[in-house]
Protein backbone atom coordinates (compact mmCIF):
# COMPACT_ATOMS: atom_id res chain seq x y z
CA UNK A 1 0.00 0.00 0.00
CA UNK A 2 1.57 3.35 -0.69
CA UNK A 3 1.01 6.78 1.02
CA UNK A 4 -1.87 7.81 -0.85
CA UNK A 5 -3.82 4.51 -0.28
CA UNK A 6 -3.19 4.48 3.50
CA UNK A 7 -3.94 7.90 3.78
CA UNK A 8 -7.58 7.24 2.09
CA UNK A 9 -7.91 3.96 4.46
CA UNK A 10 -7.00 6.08 7.34
CA UNK A 11 -9.92 8.89 6.67
CA UNK A 12 -12.37 6.38 5.61
CA UNK A 13 -11.60 4.19 8.73
CA UNK A 14 -12.04 7.58 10.72
CA UNK A 15 -15.23 8.19 8.55
CA UNK A 16 -16.88 4.81 10.13
CA UNK A 17 -15.56 6.21 13.30
CA UNK A 18 -17.19 8.83 13.72
CA UNK A 19 -20.71 7.53 11.99
CA UNK A 20 -20.73 4.38 14.37
CA UNK A 21 -20.15 6.79 17.34
CA UNK A 22 -23.05 8.81 16.43
CA UNK A 23 -25.21 5.51 15.15
CA UNK A 24 -24.76 4.02 18.51
CA UNK A 25 -25.06 6.65 21.31
CA UNK A 26 -28.07 7.17 22.65
CA UNK A 27 -27.62 10.65 25.04
CA UNK A 28 -28.89 13.87 23.98
CA UNK A 29 -29.51 15.22 27.37
CA UNK A 30 -27.83 15.23 30.64
CA UNK A 31 -29.13 15.51 34.07
CA UNK A 32 -26.03 15.85 36.63
CA UNK A 33 -26.56 16.30 40.56
CA UNK A 34 -24.06 17.56 42.98
CA UNK A 35 -24.95 16.73 46.29
CA UNK A 36 -22.68 18.24 48.82
CA UNK A 37 -20.79 16.29 51.71
CA UNK A 38 -22.93 12.81 51.33
CA UNK A 39 -20.68 9.95 52.84
CA UNK A 40 -20.32 7.00 50.40
CA UNK A 41 -20.39 4.84 53.57
CA UNK A 42 -24.52 5.73 53.56
CA UNK A 43 -24.73 4.80 49.83
CA UNK A 44 -23.29 1.20 49.64
CA UNK A 45 -23.92 -0.03 53.27
CA UNK A 46 -27.03 2.22 54.61
CA UNK A 47 -27.48 3.69 58.37
CA UNK A 48 -24.10 3.76 60.33
CA UNK A 49 -25.01 1.43 63.61
CA UNK A 50 -22.55 3.20 65.67
CA UNK A 51 -23.51 6.68 65.01
CA UNK A 52 -27.29 5.64 64.99
CA UNK A 53 -26.90 4.23 68.58
CA UNK A 54 -24.89 7.01 70.05
CA UNK A 55 -27.14 9.72 71.50
CA UNK A 56 -24.76 12.55 70.47
CA UNK A 57 -25.50 12.40 67.50
CA UNK A 58 -28.85 10.60 67.25
CA UNK A 59 -32.05 11.33 69.11
CA UNK A 60 -34.60 9.02 67.71
CA UNK A 61 -32.67 6.15 67.10
CA UNK A 62 -35.18 3.81 67.65
CA UNK A 63 -37.44 5.43 65.06
CA UNK A 64 -34.12 5.22 62.54
CA UNK A 65 -33.66 1.82 63.58
CA UNK A 66 -37.29 0.87 62.64
CA UNK A 67 -37.03 2.25 59.05
CA UNK A 68 -33.70 2.13 57.85
CA UNK A 69 -32.24 -0.81 60.04
CA UNK A 70 -31.49 -4.32 58.79
CA UNK A 71 -28.52 -6.07 59.32
CA UNK A 72 -27.54 -7.68 55.91
CA UNK A 73 -26.08 -4.36 54.66
CA UNK A 74 -27.49 -5.15 51.11
CA UNK A 75 -31.28 -5.01 52.85
CA UNK A 76 -29.87 -1.80 54.64
CA UNK A 77 -29.07 0.18 52.02
CA UNK A 78 -32.54 -0.47 49.75
CA UNK A 79 -34.38 0.61 52.64
CA UNK A 80 -31.90 4.06 52.76
CA UNK A 81 -32.18 4.67 49.10
CA UNK A 82 -34.75 2.26 47.06
CA UNK A 83 -34.04 4.31 43.64
CA UNK A 84 -30.14 3.58 43.90
CA UNK A 85 -30.50 0.04 45.08
CA UNK A 86 -33.41 -0.55 42.66
CA UNK A 87 -33.97 1.64 39.37
CA UNK A 88 -30.50 2.56 38.88
CA UNK A 89 -28.68 -0.20 39.96
CA UNK A 90 -30.36 -2.18 37.38
CA UNK A 91 -29.77 -0.09 34.39
CA UNK A 92 -26.76 2.23 35.49
CA UNK A 93 -23.56 2.25 37.70
CA UNK A 94 -23.04 2.56 40.94
CA UNK A 95 -18.71 3.63 42.09
CA UNK A 96 -17.11 4.05 45.02
CA UNK A 97 -17.67 0.84 47.37
CA UNK A 98 -14.43 0.95 48.75
CA UNK A 99 -14.75 -2.61 50.52
CA UNK A 100 -15.08 -3.93 47.08
CA UNK A 101 -11.84 -2.40 46.08
CA UNK A 102 -13.73 0.36 43.64
CA UNK A 103 -12.76 3.74 44.59
CA UNK A 104 -12.86 7.00 43.59
CA UNK A 105 -11.14 9.91 45.06
CA UNK A 106 -11.03 13.96 44.78
CA UNK A 107 -7.53 14.86 43.47
CA UNK A 108 -7.61 18.18 45.29
CA UNK A 109 -5.91 18.40 48.47
CA UNK A 110 -8.48 20.72 50.19
CA UNK A 111 -11.81 17.68 50.33
CA UNK A 112 -13.86 20.87 50.65
CA UNK A 113 -17.18 22.39 48.73
CA UNK A 114 -15.43 24.74 46.45
CA UNK A 115 -12.66 22.78 45.20
CA UNK A 116 -14.48 19.17 44.95
CA UNK A 117 -17.26 20.59 42.57
CA UNK A 118 -14.44 23.08 40.65
CA UNK A 119 -12.96 19.73 40.07
CA UNK A 120 -15.84 18.22 38.95
CA UNK A 121 -16.50 20.92 36.51
CA UNK A 122 -13.10 21.79 35.23
CA UNK A 123 -11.67 18.38 34.99
CA UNK A 124 -8.79 18.47 36.61
CA UNK A 125 -7.40 19.39 40.43
CA UNK A 126 -6.36 23.09 40.19
CA UNK A 127 -3.46 23.27 42.75
CA UNK A 128 -3.18 27.25 42.89
CA UNK A 129 -6.95 27.11 44.68
CA UNK A 130 -7.27 28.35 48.13
CA UNK A 131 -9.75 26.37 49.86
CA UNK A 132 -13.26 27.33 50.16
CA UNK A 133 -11.65 30.95 48.94
CA UNK A 134 -14.40 32.09 46.81
CA UNK A 135 -13.60 33.91 43.47
CA UNK A 136 -14.26 33.47 40.08
CA UNK A 137 -12.43 30.55 38.63
CA UNK A 138 -10.29 31.13 35.94
CA UNK A 139 -9.88 28.03 34.35
CA UNK A 140 -13.19 26.94 31.87
CA UNK A 141 -15.71 24.58 32.68
CA UNK A 142 -17.41 21.12 30.98
CA UNK A 143 -20.45 22.75 30.89
CA UNK A 144 -19.07 26.11 29.59
CA UNK A 145 -17.53 24.37 26.59
CA UNK A 146 -20.54 22.46 26.04
CA UNK A 147 -22.96 25.69 25.94
CA UNK A 148 -20.46 26.65 23.69
CA UNK A 149 -21.17 23.77 20.96
CA UNK A 150 -23.98 25.51 18.46
CA UNK A 151 -26.25 22.46 19.24
CA UNK A 152 -26.29 23.17 22.81
CA UNK A 153 -26.20 27.14 23.05
CA UNK A 154 -28.14 28.49 25.73
CA UNK A 155 -29.60 25.17 26.30
CA UNK A 156 -27.52 24.46 29.88
CA UNK A 157 -29.02 25.46 32.96
CA UNK A 158 -27.64 25.14 36.54
CA UNK A 159 -29.90 25.48 39.52
CA UNK A 160 -27.65 25.48 42.64
CA UNK A 161 -28.63 26.39 46.61
CA UNK A 162 -24.88 26.97 47.05
CA UNK A 163 -24.02 30.94 46.33
CA UNK A 164 -20.82 29.17 45.46
CA UNK A 165 -21.52 28.12 41.51
CA UNK A 166 -21.41 31.52 40.72
CA UNK A 167 -17.83 31.76 40.76
CA UNK A 168 -16.78 28.48 40.43
CA UNK A 169 -18.45 28.70 36.86
CA UNK A 170 -17.15 32.21 36.16
CA UNK A 171 -20.85 33.42 35.29
CA UNK A 172 -19.56 36.58 33.84
CA UNK A 173 -16.74 34.87 31.72
CA UNK A 174 -19.04 31.62 30.92
CA UNK A 175 -22.37 33.47 30.23
CA UNK A 176 -24.21 30.35 31.61
CA UNK A 177 -27.73 30.33 32.98
CA UNK A 178 -27.31 29.77 36.57
CA UNK A 179 -29.59 30.23 39.30
CA UNK A 180 -28.21 29.77 42.75
CA UNK A 181 -28.41 30.80 46.58
CA UNK A 182 -31.67 33.33 46.65
CA UNK A 183 -32.21 34.21 43.15
CA UNK A 184 -35.33 34.45 41.76
CA UNK A 185 -36.44 33.37 38.98
CA UNK A 186 -37.28 35.65 36.32
CA UNK A 187 -39.75 33.97 34.14
CA UNK A 188 -43.06 34.20 33.27
CA UNK A 189 -45.63 31.94 34.73
CA UNK A 190 -47.70 31.20 38.12
CA UNK A 191 -45.76 28.42 38.95
CA UNK A 192 -42.16 29.90 38.99
CA UNK A 193 -44.16 32.86 40.87
CA UNK A 194 -45.68 30.32 43.75
CA UNK A 195 -41.84 29.33 43.49
CA UNK A 196 -40.33 32.91 44.05
CA UNK A 197 -42.48 33.48 46.86
CA UNK A 198 -42.13 30.24 48.79
CA UNK A 199 -37.86 31.19 48.53
CA UNK A 200 -38.78 34.76 49.99
CA UNK A 201 -40.98 33.28 52.88
CA UNK A 202 -39.40 29.76 53.81
CA UNK A 203 -36.59 30.03 56.19
CA UNK A 204 -33.38 29.55 55.58
CA UNK A 205 -32.13 27.25 58.13
CA UNK A 206 -28.00 27.68 56.79
CA UNK A 207 -28.53 30.68 54.97
CA UNK A 208 -29.47 29.91 52.08
CA UNK A 209 -32.92 28.59 50.32
CA UNK A 210 -34.21 25.12 51.13
CA UNK A 211 -33.12 22.48 48.43
CA UNK A 212 -36.55 21.88 48.24
CA UNK A 213 -36.77 25.16 46.55
CA UNK A 214 -34.13 24.45 44.22
CA UNK A 215 -35.40 21.30 43.18
CA UNK A 216 -38.70 22.40 42.44
CA UNK A 217 -37.33 25.34 40.36
CA UNK A 218 -34.97 23.35 38.39
CA UNK A 219 -37.83 21.06 37.50
CA UNK A 220 -40.15 23.66 36.33
CA UNK A 221 -37.28 25.05 34.34
CA UNK A 222 -37.31 21.72 32.62
CA UNK A 223 -40.67 21.53 31.65
CA UNK A 224 -41.10 24.65 30.67
CA UNK A 225 -37.57 25.20 28.44
CA UNK A 226 -36.64 21.85 27.91
CA UNK A 227 -32.81 22.45 28.36
CA UNK A 228 -30.21 19.73 27.16
CA UNK A 229 -28.14 20.10 29.85
CA UNK A 230 -28.92 20.54 33.49
CA UNK A 231 -26.73 20.96 36.76
CA UNK A 232 -29.00 20.58 40.11
CA UNK A 233 -26.63 21.05 43.79
CA UNK A 234 -27.81 20.37 47.03
CA UNK A 235 -26.18 21.12 50.31
CA UNK A 236 -28.14 20.36 53.21
CA UNK A 237 -27.06 17.04 53.75
CA UNK A 238 -23.24 18.92 54.16
CA UNK A 239 -25.09 21.45 56.84
CA UNK A 240 -26.91 18.49 58.38
CA UNK A 241 -23.34 16.55 58.50
CA UNK A 242 -21.33 19.59 60.53
CA UNK A 243 -24.43 20.49 62.92
CA UNK A 244 -23.23 16.99 63.60
CA UNK A 245 -27.23 15.80 63.63
CA UNK A 246 -27.36 12.25 62.34
CA UNK A 247 -31.19 12.06 62.31
CA UNK A 248 -31.76 15.19 59.97
CA UNK A 249 -28.62 13.98 57.76
CA UNK A 250 -30.56 10.54 57.17
CA UNK A 251 -33.89 12.03 56.70
CA UNK A 252 -32.57 14.38 54.49
CA UNK A 253 -30.44 11.83 52.17
CA UNK A 254 -33.68 9.86 52.18
CA UNK A 255 -35.79 12.63 51.01
CA UNK A 256 -33.40 14.23 48.50
CA UNK A 257 -32.84 10.47 46.47
CA UNK A 258 -36.86 10.58 46.02
CA UNK A 259 -36.22 13.97 44.32
CA UNK A 260 -33.82 12.19 42.20
CA UNK A 261 -35.82 9.12 41.56
CA UNK A 262 -39.20 11.44 41.01
CA UNK A 263 -36.71 13.88 38.47
CA UNK A 264 -35.74 10.50 36.32
CA UNK A 265 -39.44 9.00 36.45
CA UNK A 266 -40.39 12.62 35.64
CA UNK A 267 -38.08 12.76 32.36
CA UNK A 268 -39.17 8.68 31.13
CA UNK A 269 -42.13 10.83 30.67
CA UNK A 270 -41.32 13.28 28.49
CA UNK A 271 -40.50 12.44 24.33
CA UNK A 272 -37.80 14.36 24.76
CA UNK A 273 -35.94 12.89 27.42
CA UNK A 274 -37.04 9.54 27.71
CA UNK A 275 -34.15 6.56 27.03
CA UNK A 276 -32.44 9.81 25.52
CA UNK A 277 -30.89 11.12 29.00
CA UNK A 278 -27.99 10.06 30.95
CA UNK A 279 -28.42 11.13 34.94
CA UNK A 280 -24.49 11.23 36.59
CA UNK A 281 -25.17 12.05 40.61
CA UNK A 282 -21.19 12.14 42.58
CA UNK A 283 -20.32 14.53 45.50
CA UNK A 284 -18.00 16.84 46.10
CA UNK A 285 -16.00 15.13 48.79
CA UNK A 286 -16.71 12.40 51.33
CA UNK A 287 -16.51 12.72 55.35
CA UNK A 288 -14.77 11.28 58.35
CA UNK A 289 -15.41 7.49 58.34
CA UNK A 290 -15.27 6.81 61.84
CA UNK A 291 -18.01 7.30 64.25
CA UNK A 292 -16.21 10.60 66.03
CA UNK A 293 -15.01 11.99 63.00
CA UNK A 294 -18.34 11.78 60.40
CA UNK A 295 -19.43 15.22 60.95
CA UNK A 296 -16.31 16.84 59.57
CA UNK A 297 -14.05 16.70 56.38
CA UNK A 298 -11.04 18.47 55.17
CA UNK A 299 -7.70 17.30 54.55
CA UNK A 300 -8.24 15.69 57.67
CA UNK A 301 -10.06 13.22 58.35
CA UNK A 302 -7.94 11.63 55.01
CA UNK A 303 -11.55 9.64 54.04
CA UNK A 304 -12.52 12.84 53.35
CA UNK A 305 -11.46 12.57 49.93
CA UNK A 306 -13.28 9.28 49.14
CA UNK A 307 -16.23 10.12 46.89
CA UNK A 308 -18.63 8.12 44.89
CA UNK A 309 -20.40 8.22 40.93
CA UNK A 310 -24.09 7.31 40.03
CA UNK A 311 -25.08 6.86 36.77
CA UNK A 312 -27.79 5.76 34.70
CA UNK A 313 -28.54 5.82 30.96
CA UNK A 314 -28.86 4.74 27.72
CA UNK A 315 -25.17 4.06 26.58
CA UNK A 316 -23.47 2.13 29.64
CA UNK A 317 -23.70 -1.33 30.28
CA UNK A 318 -25.93 -2.08 32.86
CA UNK A 319 -23.44 -3.77 35.50
CA UNK A 320 -24.79 -1.76 38.42
CA UNK A 321 -22.21 -1.97 41.49
CA UNK A 322 -18.59 -2.06 40.18
CA UNK A 323 -16.98 -4.32 41.70
CA UNK A 324 -13.88 -4.42 40.19
CA UNK A 325 -10.55 -2.99 41.56
CA UNK A 326 -10.22 0.46 40.15
CA UNK A 327 -8.81 3.65 41.02
CA UNK A 328 -11.09 6.81 39.57
CA UNK A 329 -10.63 10.64 40.13
CA UNK A 330 -13.58 13.16 40.87
CA UNK A 331 -11.37 15.49 37.60
CA UNK A 332 -12.49 12.56 35.48
CA UNK A 333 -16.07 13.26 35.33
CA UNK A 334 -15.90 16.73 33.24
CA UNK A 335 -14.76 14.59 30.02
CA UNK A 336 -16.96 11.91 31.03
CA UNK A 337 -19.91 14.11 30.58
CA UNK A 338 -18.98 15.88 27.18
CA UNK A 339 -18.33 11.91 25.79
CA UNK A 340 -21.68 11.72 26.52
CA UNK A 341 -23.36 14.06 24.18
CA UNK A 342 -20.62 12.57 22.02
CA UNK A 343 -18.43 15.67 22.64
CA UNK A 344 -14.38 15.47 23.04
CA UNK A 345 -13.63 17.83 25.97
CA UNK A 346 -10.79 20.25 25.16
CA UNK A 347 -9.97 23.53 27.41
CA UNK A 348 -6.65 25.72 27.72
CA UNK A 349 -5.77 23.29 30.67
CA UNK A 350 -5.37 19.90 31.77
CA UNK A 351 -8.44 17.62 31.14
CA UNK A 352 -8.54 14.28 33.07
CA UNK A 353 -9.51 11.09 31.17
CA UNK A 354 -12.94 10.04 30.53
CA UNK A 355 -14.33 7.33 32.72
CA UNK A 356 -14.72 4.49 30.33
CA UNK A 357 -16.48 1.89 31.61
CA UNK A 358 -19.54 4.01 32.00
CA UNK A 359 -19.54 3.52 27.63
CA UNK A 360 -20.38 0.24 26.23
CA UNK A 361 -17.25 -1.19 23.42
ZN1 LIG B 1 -18.86 21.02 54.58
Amino acid sequence: MNYKQSLLLLFAGLAIGIATHAQTRKTENLIIVGWDGVRWQEIFTGVDSSIMNDRAYTKRSSAMRAEFWDNDPAVRRKKLLPFFWGTLSQQGQLYGNRALGNKVDVANRFHVTLPGFTETLIGFADSTMNGNVSVPEKNTNVLEFINNQPAYKGKVAVFATSKLYDNILNVKRSGLMINCDSEEVARPGAAFSLLNEEQRLSPQLFGERLDLVTYFQAKEYLKEYSPRVMYINFSETDNYGHAGSYDWYISTLHGQERLIADLWNYIQSIPQYKDKTTLLISNDHGRGGTKDHWTQHGPQPAESKEIFVLAIGPDMPAVGEMGNDQQLYQGQIAATLAKFLGLDYVAEHPVMPVINTLFKK
